[in-house]
């Protein structure tokens, strides 16, 4: 006798699911919740927001008929080309599916499809944990259906596929990059076939979408530990399809018995260790790239060694051809990026001269609002195995911050502006735009921060009118 699938009716006590399943009970269909919310349900972890049900026979159909018993006239979003409809209450978006069985060209990731079984269904899905369903009709309510051993997967904490993963694989290659950011995510190890599967099929990534890429490399970069997708990226070669510019930085050499650190791992630290502190991915993704300028500006020179010099500069330009190339936004998220790795050696440079005022006001000028997560990003750099070493350079930067507060709370340069206006020098002096103008203002900003004079008003004005005078101006006013 088979034993009764086991029941997981306490994962469905949203009543949506109940409603679901009378709507496919009187349309004598069949309905299912699968994916994502089943394997999220069985691992504990948060309850998704977003949830897939697939249907037996018209996923469309289903979704207007369940829309349409719903309070509050929930939208019903329907997808015609894909067969699918999102029905969205307040807190909470359905995805419905017809079950469907596919099949792929070697050239495209857009498959030709027709109706299925639910096993096709779930054959087609990328692994065994992703391909769990619960039945949603009364008689069977929350009974698993579980082909392909999802639930004994789960426990090992493996990611299989349904089926030949090389198929998989090549037939959808975003599969790959979603093998990794599972891995990443759930702490979960890639079986054998699959990451031998990936290994083979890695160049078949390059017909998937930029934008598609990046939303998994996003995810993999606001897990708890990103180096676990990166070091996989590499290994299985996909990493070079899409950020190459982080391979450049692997390898160490030596000339003459010195040798420098291999930046590539030791990026991939810093991630790590930014991750402890913040879940801005923008952040992220400035210790992603902090050292990218390293590979293009690595020289020997006699007598000092390794020399990376201007990689700062080099690095914020590469940021930006690294954001277009992927077709990321071109907008303030990545200048903060590009400023991040611009600046980020200047807090060191500081700590190791000693920190004078004038040097930190010039940091918190330059840096601006943005002066915290540049700080945050240089402790995370920090990667000394040398337990001295990593004490004392923590405490310097203490030193810093302190002086940072000290500063700012005395000279407010941290959103600096100018005490004097340009339209007030013009009127003082009678005058209109012109060179000497931005000259006086120019020299009252670098006074303020040099500590020359105090950033307040009446010591800005004398300064005006003394330069003024020497650039042979009138006063008028
Ligand atoms: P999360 O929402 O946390 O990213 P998820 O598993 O729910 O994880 P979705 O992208 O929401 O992922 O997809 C929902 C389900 O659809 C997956 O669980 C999986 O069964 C299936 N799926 C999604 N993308 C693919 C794909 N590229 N190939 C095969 N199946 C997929
Ligand atoms: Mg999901």
């Amino acid at each position: 006798m088979i034993p009764n699938p086991p029941t997981y009716a306490s994962a469905l006590q949203n009543p949506i699911f109940k409603l679901i399943g009378q709507t496919a009970d009187n349309m004598e269909t069949e309905a299912y919740v699968i994916g994502g919310f089943v394997r999220d349900y069985l691992m504990q972890r948060n309850t998704p927001k977003d949830i897939d049900v697939v249907a037996i026979g018209s996923g469309i159909d289903l979704a207007q008929r369940v829309a349409a018993r719903l309070s509050g006239n929930p939208s019903v979003q329907v997808f015609k080309n894909f067969g699918t409809a999102m029905v969205k209450t307040p807190g909470l978006e359905v995805e419905f599916v017809g079950a469907r069985k596919e099949s792929y060209q070697r050239h495209s990731r857009k498959p030709a499809v027709e109706n299925g079984s639910l096993k096709d269904d779930q054959l087609r899905r990328d692994f065994t944990i992703n391909a769990m369903a619960l039945s949603l009709n009364e008689k069977t309510f929350g009974q698993l259906l579980d082909p392909f051993n999802g639930l004994s997967d789960l426990e090992s904490k493996i990611l299989r596929t349904p089926t030949n993963p090389n198929i998989t694989f090549s037939d959808d290659p975003l599969r790959m990059m979603r093998a990794v950011r599972f891995a990443t995510q759930l702490g979960f190890k890639i079986s054998e076939e699959a990451y031998a599967a990936i290994e083979q099929n890695h160049n078949r990534l390059d017909i998937i979408s930029r934008e598609r890429i990046v939303d998994e490399l996003h995810k993999i970069l606001l897990s708890p530990k990103p180096s676990v997708g990166f070091l996989l990226l590499e290994k299985t070669g996909l990493l070079q399809h899409f950020l190459p510019e982080l391979i450049a930085l692997k390898g160490i050499e030596e000339i003459e018995g010195q040798r420098h650190k291999d930046n590539f791992y030791h990026t991939f630290e810093v991630v790590d260790n930014i991750a402890k502190y913040t879940d801005d991915l923008w952040l992220r993704w400035a210790a992603l790239l902090h050292d990218i300028g390293k590979a293009p500006t690595k020289k020997f020179q006699e007598p000092i060694g390794w020399t990376f010099h201007g990689h700062e500069f080099v690095g914020s330009k590469m940021v930006y051809k690294l954001f277009k190339r992927l077709k990321m936004p071109l907008n303030e998220k990545m200048k903060f990026v590009q400023k991040m790795v611009l600046l980020s050696s200047r807090p060191i440079a500081l700590s190791n001269d000693g920190v004078t005022d004038s040097a930190v006001r010039r940091l918190i000028f330059d840096a601006g609002e943005d002066i915290d997560s540049l700080m945050t990003l240089c402790e995370a750099d920090i990667t000394t195995k040398n337990p001295n070493r990593f004490q004392k350079y923590h405490d310097n930067f203490r030193m810093v911050r302190q002086k940072i507060e000290e500063v700012e709370a005395r000279d407010h340069v941290r959103n600096f502006q100018p005490p004097v206006s340009g339209e007030q020098i013009m009127e003082t002096f009678g005058i209109g735009p012109c060179r000497e103008v931005g000259q006086i203002k120019d020299a009252i900003k670098e006074a303020i921060l040099d500590g020359k004079i105090p950033n307040e008003n009446q010591a800005a004005h004398e300064m005006m009118l003394k330069l003024g005078e020497k650039l042979g101006l009138q006063k008028v006013h």
